[in-house]
């Protein structure tokens, strides 16, 4: 393995700087829990999530963009509701 030194003297040396910036979605659950399903009606597992957007660079989430979007996701039928479905159909028991 050979290692050739540049051919290029001088000036001119430039400095190249990237920046790679982008948009995310992060998705994270704020809580978990039971409540009655309005679809399957019966009790199932739930997970309120919270969905933002974040301005990224270099793939680091800096600034967050935008408002946020709360839904809350049935586990057993993947059916997604508004928050406030929780205290319309809470669950008829709990353990
Ligand atoms: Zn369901």
């Amino acid at each position: 393995m050979t290692v050739r030194p540049r051919g290029r003297r001088g000036g001119g040396e430039g400095v190249t700087v990237f920046f790679i910036a982008g948009l995310t979605s992060r998705i994270k659950a704020l809580a978990s829990g039971q409540f009655f399903c309005p679809t399957e009606q019966a009790t199932r597992r739930y997970q309120h999530l919270q969905e933002r957007r974040w301005f990224t660079l270099f793939f680091i989430p800096l600034i967050p963009v935008g408002g946020q979007r709360e839904w809350v996701q049935c586990e057993g039928c993947g059916t997604t509701y508004g928050p406030g479905v929780i205290q319309q159909h809470p669950a008829p028991y709990q353990q």
